[in-house]
């Protein structure tokens, strides 16, 4: 079936401007769906708060105060909106120049661009970034799913087994420019861990594990809670780690390559994981809990090893067992299942499915 090109709206996340890391993974997730999107010669407007920066693609800057992110908040945390918010800014200006558009992607996981669907005169796409985590935010993401189906997309079944209305999200997984992240045969002794610094990524754990076996481990990524990080190193004064700061993706993934496994160790229903990915296409295993999305991605004893969740001594354990993998094995899964052609058609069909329904007599 050949499907039409569409003008496409695409709005960033509200907690910090795009680069900066604060966005997590919906950063990346962003900039891979507009560069695959592009190239199919679909049309692309991003809207993201100011500073926000994303070559070779412009960004429409807006001002106004970030949002406090959701994973932040307890369950019955009520929805808080700052003075001046950016998040209300991005979509009131989404609202001034919608009719140059067939269809609106919100990649925020906020109330507002929920709540805001039925207000519009376009539809609007919600990509979904994390699994259930506060009231507030489930109830309205399920008015959406029954008022307007078809156009919750989720990044993994898991992650959508944690919504009660999980039949109505489509499952994209997520794909990366393979082209970029090259295949290292031969690790060094060293593992990695990737993600932001905060506590629910569970990075205290991959520390202890890198202590007990001796195996330097080099960690990227953005500082996002400092008092955790420190706590972190006053707990492992002299575990063998390094810290590599927040990386650019294609210095990342020379550093990663190197490593011979990522410990992937969230407290948290990790939604997907792209820094799985992204480890699977430098040809490095996983050693992932057996959390959210990472049970969809790790192939157990191909590509990685799934440890009991919170289990340093699972992770130990699996390290032991790292000889098993063949690291072409890793690269080949992300090849057939992650790459941008496959996201994109995954991407795409949910946009045509949402567009088609809306058009129809
Ligand atoms: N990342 C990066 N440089 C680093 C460390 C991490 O660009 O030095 C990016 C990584 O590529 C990934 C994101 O940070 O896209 C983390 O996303 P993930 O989906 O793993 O977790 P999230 O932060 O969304 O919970």
């Amino acid at each position: 079936m050949i499907i039409p090109k569409y003008k496409l709206l695409f709005i960033s996340t509200p907690v910090g401007a795009i680069g900066t890391g604060v966005g997590g993974g919906v950063e990346l997730t962003l900039f891979n769906i507009t560069q695959e999107m592009k190239r199919r010669g679909h049309k692309i407007e991003i809207i993201a708060p100011n500073g926000s920066v994303m070559q070779p693609f412009t960004v429409t800057e807006i001002a106004g105060e970030l949002q406090i992110p959701g994973q932040t908040q307890t369950r019955d945390s009520p929805i808080t909106m700052p003075k001046n918010s950016v998040l209300a800014n991005m979509w009131d200006y989404a609202r001034q120049v919608q009719s140059n558009y067939d269809l609106i992607v919100n990649f925020a996981y906020d109330w507002l661009p929920l709540y805001l669907t039925s207000f519009f005169q376009i539809p609007i796409a919600h990509l979904i970034s994390m699994g259930s985590l506060t009231d507030a935010m489930d109830s309205i993401i399920e008015e959406v799913a029954i008022k307007f189906p078809g156009t919750l997309g989720v990044h993994s079944q898991t992650q959508a087994a944690t919504f009660t209305f999980a039949q109505q999200c489509t499952s994209l997984l997520n794909g990366m420019d393979l082209s970029i992240y090259h295949f290292c045969h031969q690790p060094n002794q060293t593992l990695a861990w990737v993600g932001r610094i905060a506590p629910e990524k569970g990075l205290e754990d991959a520390v202890a594990s890198a202590k007990i076996t001796g195996i330097p481990l080099k960690i990227f990524g953005l500082i996002q809670d400092e008092s955790y990080w420190q706590k972190i190193c006053q707990d492992y004064p002299d575990a063998p780690i390094e810290y590599m700061g927040f990386l650019p993706t294609v210095e990342l993934q020379k550093q990663l390559g190197k490593c011979m496994a990522l410990l992937v160790t969230p407290r948290w229903v990790e939604a997907f994981g792209n820094v799985a990915i992204e480890a699977l296409a430098c040809g490095v295993p996983l050693i992932a809990y057996r959390r959210g999305g990472l049970t969809e991605i790790v192939q157990e004893g191909k590509t990685g090893f799934l440890v009991e969740p919170d289990s340093v001594q699972g992770l130990v354990d699996a390290i032991g067992r790292l000889n098993e993998i063949d690291r072409y094995a890793c690269r080949q899964q992300a090849e057939v299942e992650y790459s941008l052609e496959a996201m994109g058609d995954r991407v795409e069909q949910w946009f045509e499915d949402i567009l088609t329904k809306r058009t129809k007599p």
